[in-house]
């Protein structure tokens, strides 16, 4: 398989290379050149196979030739071994149509433990084959980095540096982070805020002479293998609902678009999906674009459900250019445009081509918090702020009669114990491999916000942990 950039202007490659590189040069993100086809007799073959076979499977026409399919079926088993669930995506119905599918039960409570910890032995694979290292750096607000150093610690070939906004994240997320006790594994808590920490990765990025000293690569929702290791979930469950003789809808709550655009991916490959309902919070550009096509920048403003809060969602130019019939020209026109003027000109044709299966859903803080409530009270169930959201979605925009609409759940409820007691006066106890979070150490290195002076520290913690021969593995 060959991917191509969203904006015509950088090298081909290959899934491998994708991998390492994230973004390409242009500024454009890597696609498919093509999209691989499964025939209704291929998605059933797949029933019988359990979560990490499934995965494999499905995730073999993307990496093509770049590794092994043994080698991929063993790296899918050992990434998913550590999921509480026997189930991995189990699936619980709330009504008659219904369903949720928990995508929670990963390491750190998080859906991006699906495509994190798949990741980090990609790489690790990738970079043994290549005798090299690499450190991947992030900015975060909370879920990406405790997923990334879950899915890094015990990499070999990999460092990893997470900047934190100091005292900007919950307690639960920072200590996701700064408790993993391993010599490869970097905390910086910056004096800032998150976009600070943001401008700071940036800035890592364009200075080409540190990018290059210390193999820099990153750990954001714009890695093509990040989206490529989130289709499974949906092939998984919508089979377990009756596709492919059965059309189903998905409902996802949305911030950069990397989720939903899986979903995407999974019905370029066939798979019946016919409709997609996409759920924010007050930061709602992607609900006015599908309104009324008005996809305008907007400040951030802090939510219940802070893993939605996005200005722009940075995937949905990989929807744009499919909307532009893969017109790479145009992609990169709107774009350029888009960031000059702060609002996106989407043709007239494009944004219908969407709404045909795009549908929005916006719901502001009381609105959902009403919906936890009511949900607890209802059913029982409870679903953390930004899970709520994706199920008001569905409920709000079902797809016809008998047709299984599932919201995909994001996050465990133990994540957000301060707004599941205002909705439900319950505190949901943290899951058992971490209910001892509070009382683990903490490690982390503060550090103003200032280019020299980060640069300067995770230069040395690269240098330390790069040498020529592998670290040894441990087990923390
Ligand atoms: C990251 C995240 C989202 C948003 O997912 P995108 O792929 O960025 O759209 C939603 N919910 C939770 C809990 C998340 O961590």
């Amino acid at each position: 398989m060959r991917y191509v950039s969203t904006r015509g202007g950088a090298p081909v490659r290959d899934f491998a290379e994708v991998l390492l590189a994230g973004l390409a040069e242009d500024g454009g993100l890597y696609v498919p050149s093509a999209w691989p086809h499964f025939a209704p007799a291929d998605w059933r073959a797949l029933r019988r196979l359990d979560y990490p076979a499934l995965a494999a499977r499905v995730l073999q026409p993307f990496i093509g030739e770049a590794i092994p399919f043994a080698t991929v079926e063993a790296l899918c088993r050992d990434a998913y071994r550590a999921f509480r669930h026997p189930a991995t995506v189990p699936l619980i119905q709330l009504g008659p149509h219904l369903f949720t599918a928990e995508l929670f039960h990963g390491p750190t409570l998080a859906f991006k433990d699906f495509a994190l910890q798949l990741l980090g032995r990609f790489f690790d694979h990738v970079l043994t084959a290549r005798d090299q290292h690499l450190t991947l750096i992030g900015a975060t607000s909370g879920d990406t980095g405790s997923a990334a150093i879950a899915a890094c610690h015990d990499r070999a070939r990999l460092n990893i540096a997470i900047l934190h906004p100091k005292g900007r994240t919950s307690d639960i997320q920072r200590r996701q982070m700064t408790t993993v006790r391993a010599p490869n594994v970097l905390n910086l808590a910056i004096d800032g805020t998150f976009d600070d920490c943001q401008d700071l990765v940036k800035a890592m990025f364009a200075d080409a002479p540190f990018r290059a000293a210390h193999h820099l690569s990153a750990v954001n929702s714009i890695n093509w293998a990040r989206i490529a290791a989130q289709i499974p979930y949906y092939v998984a469950t919508a089979l377990a609902l009756g596709a492919p003789e059965r059309e189903v809808a998905f409902a996802v709550p949305t911030g950069n678009f990397g989720n939903v655009l899986a979903a995407y991916a999974a019905r370029r490959m066939g798979l019946p999906i016919v409709r997609l309902v996409v759920g924010s919070n007050r930061n709602d550009i992607l609900a006015r674009f599908l309104a009324g096509n008005d996809m305008s920048l907007r400040p951030v403003e802090p939510s219940l459900s802070p893993s939605m809060d996005i200005a722009v969602s940075s995937n949905f130019e990989r929807l744009l250019f499919e909307l532009v019939d893969r017109d790479a020209g145009a992609t990169a026109a709107i774009m350029r445009d888009f960031r000059a003027s702060g609002r996106m000109a989407v043709p007239e044709a494009a944004w219908r081509r969407a709404r045909r299966l795009f549908f929005g859903f916006r719901l502001d803080d009381p609105g959902t918090e009403a919906e936890i409530r009511r949900l607890a009270t209802q059913t029982g169930y409870l679903a953390d702020p930004h899970s709520a959201i994706g199920i008001a979605a569905a409920s709000a925009h079902p797809a016809g009669p008998g047709i299984p609409m599932i919201a995909m759940a994001t996050a465990h409820p133990a994540k957000f114990p301060d707004a599941m007691e205002r909705a439900t006066g319950q505190r949901p106890p943290l899951p058992k491999p971490l209910a001892d979070l509070y009382e683990r150490e903490e490690a982390m290195t503060e550090a103003p916000a200032d280019l020299a002076e980060v640069e300067s520290l995770i230069g040395a913690f690269a240098r330390k942990n790069s040498r020529p021969e592998p670290p040894t593995r441990n087990s923390a």
